[in-house]
């Protein structure tokens, strides 16, 4: 027989309007939490809890202490203050130990609701004021149920015009659907870990009974979102792992030749990140490896290296850059580093004439060229290899860390695949995110690289700052100009630039005027390719320049670095900008300019100043804004309600829960809610 149901409570996957007070208006600040089913709304999380559990006594109460106190009204009523006519209500408490005197301003509904007689909580600070006084406190008639006081108070993200005090009762009024959400944790998990079941962990999360079991709460919560994830990378790696990769064999005289040929030393940490290259690209699994250097360490010619591997083994490899900028750049070093092998490098980006494009189309397919340079967007088009064995991507966080190539080609084997990043992933980080990922660190510059000498100017000194430039310049140095995006209109950073060039041609050098140039998002190519090449040639001694110069540009003269409106770059990006100078034997230097003065950002500003490393420096980011905005994570879609990212006993507890889980049933086969839950990333792992 059906189960009747009596009463017809709203189901998860209903809306929010179904709940009664939830207007347009409402659905509206509800939506910009996140909020828009009843699913979202029993599973958005308190981001703290209050302690309002231990009932104190009114004879205890002190000063400037929270305090929870149960007492009877003895009198309550609400007046208008003589000066600023404010409504007020006047309540007297008692208990057994005392009376409390309490006031509310601007609620004169207090005084139709609550009566005299009445028990209730509040919750609040006292002060002296011709004795105790608490100033509006939380408030709420005694029940078995306490929402807002005389108990561990759930107080979630707020936004304006919805209150945790307007959250708490609704939520607290869908805890017990929280039986129909669905446990996806296997579970042998569930019993030998002793993790709280969900429905139990979403019902003490928001009210707990006590603060261990609101711990158990949280734990529970973290670990089945950190297993999720370890689950999913464990099945992207399995699924990588069954495909198969051209094989390239390590060839021991041909990387000494490479090597022999460079008009410089390997570091170290070079040396160790080619090998292991070298190593992975000779198994038949295909590679997938994130090589991670600062700015400036060298990871172009370990990249070279590999690529040298491959077309001797009569394969392809394609290497993508960000912009066409510095796919230009990156085509010519990769030429330099492989033409005394006699291998030929091709360049193909969006501005590539047809005429040049349609025969290296055919020698792509044909598998006469062995290796490719060109940008990202364009790879995706319509380019087929015969043979690719290996894909490179410099700077890959900013396709997207789920991204993965369309590269086609005519044989069914899967492409070794390298990303080079100079973002530095805290190591949790990267486990996290990466748990399918092997990582290779250049720990080590180039030797004879001097650190820049990073200031931050005040605008008195801008000045002395111009004078400083034009002496390098008289000298025979090259000068960065780097300007922020100022208005939202100007996306492309046309106008700002523009701005700044004509300031410097006109006020400040203006004897200098023919020699400075302009760099924008809406140049054309050859204009770009142009200005580019005259810097490089050192015709152009002031380059004037949006964010395009960002990453990768290599430019040994250039010595200074000169940043407007510093404060609206992030460290990272801060940092990435200093590299482009200092890559030269000559002394360098980086002048920031702002005109913030808010102390979070000289704060920022003040750290790029002191700090050389990009690691520190993400760390510092870390802790000022929070990992999200590291790296551009966050717009991976994946954030995380309670999980932390730097917590590595948890992240390796769920990677090794995650590995005996797919040890034990490889498909999920017998984990159907597990294998529903995962859909969620797949597209972060790209999973099929
Ligand atoms: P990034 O890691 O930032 O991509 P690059 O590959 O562009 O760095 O290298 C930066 C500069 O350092 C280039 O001019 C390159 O030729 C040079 N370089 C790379 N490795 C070494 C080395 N071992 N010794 C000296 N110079 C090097
Ligand atoms: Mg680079």
């Amino acid at each position: 027989m059906p189960r009747l149901r009596v009463v017809r409570g709203p189901s998860l996957d209903d809306s929010v309007r179904v709940l009664t007070g939830v207007s347009d208006k409402t659905q509206a600040r509800l939506a910009r939490l996140g909020i828009a089913t009843i699913r979202d709304l029993l599973l958005f999380f308190p981001r703290r809890h209050e302690d309002f559990s231990t009932i104190t006594p009114i004879a205890f109460v002190r000063p400037g202490v929270k305090t929870t106190v149960r007492a009877r009204i003895y009198e309550i009523g609400a007046h208008q203050t003589k000066y600023k006519r404010m409504a007020l209500t006047e309540a007297i408490l008692g208990d057994d130990s005392g009376r409390l005197r309490v006031v509310w301003f601007n609620q004169p509904w207090l005084a139709n609701s609550l009566h005299e007689g009445d028990e209730i909580f509040v919750a609040g600070e006292a002060d002296m004021n011709g004795g105790l006084v608490m100033k509006n406190p939380d408030h709420e008639k005694v029940s078995l149920r306490p929402q807002n006081v005389a108990r561990l108070v759930p107080i979630y993200r707020e936004t304006e015009g919805l209150t945790s005090k307007w959250l708490r009762p609704k939520i607290q009024a869908l805890l017990p659907l929280a039986d129909e959400l669905e446990e996806f944790l296997p579970g042998e998990l569930l019993t030998r870990r002793r993790l709280m079941t969900r429905a139990e962990a979403v019902r003490q999360v928001h009210y707990p009974s006590s603060a261990p079991l609101l711990d158990r709460a949280r734990e529970r919560l973290a670990f089945e979102e950190m297993f999720v994830l370890q689950v999913a990378a464990q099945l992207a790696k399995r699924a990588r792992k069954a495909r198969t990769a051209h094989t390239v064999p390590f060839d021991e005289l041909a990387a000494r030749g490479f090597v022999k040929a460079l008009p410089f030393a390997l570091t170290n940490a070079q040396r160790a990140a080619a090998w292991q290259i070298l190593q992975d690209i000779a198994r038949p699994q295909p590679m997938n490896r994130l090589l991670e250097g600062d700015v400036g360490s060298g990871k172009t010619v370990v990249a070279a290296m590999a690529m040298h591997h491959v077309a001797r083994a009569g394969l392809q490899s394609v290497l993508l850059a960000p912009t066409e900028v510095l796919a230009r750049q990156h085509a010519d070093v990769v030429q330099s580093l492989l033409a005394p092998f006699q291998i030929d490098v091709g360049l193909l980006v969006g501005s590539t004439p047809a005429t040049a494009r349609k025969p290296m189309m055919a020698s792509l397919m044909e598998g006469r060229l062995p290796v490719l340079v060109g940008t990202h967007a364009l790879i995706e088009e319509d380019v087929q290899f015969r043979d690719l064995a290996l894909s490179i991507v410099d700077e890959q966080h900013r396709f997207g860390v789920g991204q993965r190539l369309a590269v086609r080609q005519k044989s069914d084997r899967t492409p070794h695949f390298l990303s080079m990043t100079a973002t530095p992933i805290p190591r949790t980080l990267g486990l996290t995110l990466f748990g399918d990922l092997d990582i290779s660190l250049l720990t080590e510059m180039p030797p004879g690289r001097q650190p820049v000498k990073t200031g931050l100017v005040p605008p008195e000194k801008r000045a002395n700052a111009y004078n400083f430039i034009r002496k390098e310049v008289t000298a025979g140095r090259q000068v960065f100009v780097i300007c922020p995006l100022i208005q939202e209109s100007d996306k492309l950073g046309v106008r700002s630039a523009t701005a700044e060039l004509e300031k410097l041609q006109g006020d400040v050098f203006p004897e200098l005027a023919s020699r400075i140039a302009l760099l924008h998002g809406r140049l054309k190519p050859a204009e770009k390719e142009a200005v580019m090449a005259g810097f490089q040639r050192g015709e152009i001694a002031i380059l004037v320049s949006t964010s395009v110069v960002e990453v990768g540009i290599d430019i040994p003269n250039a010595t200074v670095m000169m940043i407007e409106g510093a404060d609206r770059f992030g460290l990272a990006q801060l940092h990435q900008f200093r590299g482009r100078v200092g890559r030269g034997a000559a002394e360098s230097w980086c002048f920031l300019f702002t005109d913030s003065e808010d102390p979070a950002s000289m704060k920022r500003l003040q750290a790029v100043v002191t700090h050389r490393s990009g690691f520190d420096l993400a760390e510092i980011d870390l802790e000022l804004r929070g990992w999200g905005d590291l790296a551009g994570y966050r717009q991976h879609g994946k954030d995380f309600k309670m999980a932390s990212l730097l917590d590595a006993a948890l992240i390796s507890d769920a990677q090794a829960e995650a590995v005996r889980l797919l040890d034990r049933d490889p498909t999920l086969a017998g984990e159907p809610a597990l294998r529903r839950q995962l859909s969620a990333y797949r597209q972060v792992f790209a999973l099929d």
